[in-house]
């Protein structure tokens, strides 16, 4: 399908975290060349969670100019060092996906191999004693810091937790700034050109028309576009990720805001926790097969750090991906493009780098199947290889006094899983494939903090003579140690710099 008819008019539908993101990114890079409208439906609303991110999100934000303090002060927002998991290799277990790096490689060899040496050789040290966001984490504490002054060694990598209706807000500003039109409408009547099917034009619950040239579904679960209109398949994946239901609710702010999130295993799922300024975001994600709605519930109220602050909300999802993301002149983003549960809190990265990713392949002079292509290949190979990462973490647990659990470990994995695991366990090598979201140290940490650790290391970690593995362990523990010590209270840096103004 090539046509030569250049694209000058763009349609977002849908006014969520992916439909305001995508309207601020596009109309940042492409705004004077375009003619773009976002639909939203105030009376159908948003799926209103999303707060928890990863580093990348503050190249978003750099992009856009916005500054990262007045980011804060907006969305209610704190800092994010990394993920803690409570509960998922056995019972009472607890490790961090911290991000950043751990320890330091040297040459060639993985710090991690010369970590795995010292286990075996009496040197046995936490992992996460090497990790500079792990500590920091742990004692609440945070401030910019690039690198660690005098050494090679990179300082703390943040991301944030803030409150997505005012992040979709802010964007809302910043597009409307830049000349996207807002229609607050709910559409009823999608048209499509008889013989190409392209879609062609919107019609609203009011009668007004809107045609455009290109359409980005940004409409949420129920894909509008892409789904009702196009009928692109859906690969589902629940029998990899067998989670379906989420109960989201508030609650009071807590005394001290932890700049990490929570994942909390239970019996049939797990709780997040998501520290904001003026509350917590929480939830309840759980597989309805083992735990009945009324149970969710009650565990998540039970198991609140704070008093809730409302009813809890459920929401129904399946996990999988639209077989095409860009299908004729429709391109999906966010959860109409598909879904993996929150456990990584990857959803606002896949809208991002979707948003990115149209971006570098805009049909400027018309639509090409193999620009088409090329997009679905990348952001197939996107998907799947944060749903691996995800899903290792369902795998890998020792809970035998649990069905959800045990299905969970002894269910089929993807082939590209298992050998990866395979190689970890055998070699404790792992590698970062070609532009993967997860570091080969988002790995290990996973793989060592739910109990897989490898019987072999590398021999080049041997070459060190003993004497100076003890010196490199202990100047690496002095340093991360004092660089810590020195860092601001992560609250304190809050109320100095970016006290929510809501
Ligand atoms: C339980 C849960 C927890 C999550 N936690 C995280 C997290 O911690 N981190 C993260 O990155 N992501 C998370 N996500 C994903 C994240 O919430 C979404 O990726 C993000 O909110 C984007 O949603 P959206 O904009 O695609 O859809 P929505 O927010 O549902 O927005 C859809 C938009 O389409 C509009 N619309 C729909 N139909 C019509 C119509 N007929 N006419 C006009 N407008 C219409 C709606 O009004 C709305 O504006 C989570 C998701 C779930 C389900």
């Amino acid at each position: 399908m090539n046509t030569q008819k250049p694209i000058t008019k763009v349609a977002i539908v849908g006014g969520g975290s992916s439909g305001w993101m995508a309207a601020a990114m596009v109309s940042r890079f492409l705004g004077p060349q375009l003619d773009i409208t976002l639909i939203e439906s105030s009376a159908i609303g948003t799926v209103g969670v999303g707060e928890a991110t990863i580093p990348p999100i503050r190249t978003f934000n750099n992009v856009l100019g916005i500054d990262e303090n007045e980011f804060l002060r907006r969305t209610g927002g704190t800092i994010k060092l990394g993920i803690e998991f409570e509960n998922w290799g056995r019972q009472g277990d607890r490790y961090m996906h911290a991000f950043g790096d751990i320890g330091r490689n040297l040459g060639f060899t993985g710090f991690h191999h010369y970590w795995l040496r010292g286990q075996q050789s009496g040197e046995a040290h936490n992992y996460w004693d090497f990790s500079l966001n792990y500590r920091a984490a742990k004692n609440h504490r945070f401030q910019p810091l690039e690198t660690i002054p005098n050494t090679p060694l990179c300082g703390l990598v943040h991301a944030y937790h803030f409150d997505a209706g005012l992040y979709a807000q802010l964007l809302r500003e910043y597009s409307e700034a830049r000349g996207v039109k807002r229609i607050d409408g709910t559409i009823q009547q999608v048209h499509q050109h008889p013989d190409t099917g392209e879609v062609t034009e919107l019609t609203l619950a009011d009668g007004q028309q809107l045609d455009a040239e290109l359409f980005i579904d940004c409409s949420g679960f129920r894909g509008l576009l892409i789904k009702e209109t196009l009928k692109v398949e859906f690969d589902d994946w629940s029998h990899w990720l067998p989670c379906n239901r989420a109960l989201a609710v508030p609650s009071e702010t807590a005394a001290q805001t932890t700049p990490y999130t929570r994942a909390i295993a239970h019996e049939g799922g797990w709780q997040w926790r998501i520290p904001l300024q003026h509350r917590n975001g929480n939830g309840l994600v759980y597989c309805s097969d083992f735990l009945s709605d009324d149970q969710a519930s009650t565990r998540l109220l039970d198991n609140l750090d704070t008093p809730a602050l409302g009813e809890p909300r459920p929401i129904s999802f399946t996990t999988g991906r639209r077989r095409q993301q860009w299908h004729k002149n429709v391109i999906a983003l966010g959860l109409s493009s598909g879904f993996l549960e929150p456990l990584e809190s990857t959803s606002l990265h896949l809208v991002q780098s979707g948003i990115v990713r149209l971006i570098k392949h805009f049909p400027h002079r018309g639509l090409q199947s193999a620009v088409i292509d090329e997009y679905n290949r990348q952001s197939q190979d996107e998907f799947e290889k944060i749903r691996d990462f995800i899903i290792l973490h369902y795998h890998l647990n020792q809970k035998h006094d649990s069905p959800f659990w045990r299905a969970c470990r002894e269910s089929d994995k993807p082939d590209s899983l298992l050998r990866r695991i395979e190689l970890f366990r055998t070699s404790g090598l792992v590698f970062r494939e070609q532009d993967e979201l997860f570091s080969e140290t988002a790995w290990q940490q996973v793989f060592i903090g739910q109990g897989l650790i490898p019987e072999d290391y590398h021999p080049l970690a041997n070459e060190l003579p003993g004497a100076q593995l003890t010196e490199f362990f202990r100047n690496l523990n002095t340093t991360f140690e004092r660089t810590v010590d020195q860092l601001s209270d992560h609250d304190a840096y809050l109320q100095q710099h970016a006290k929510a103004t809501l």
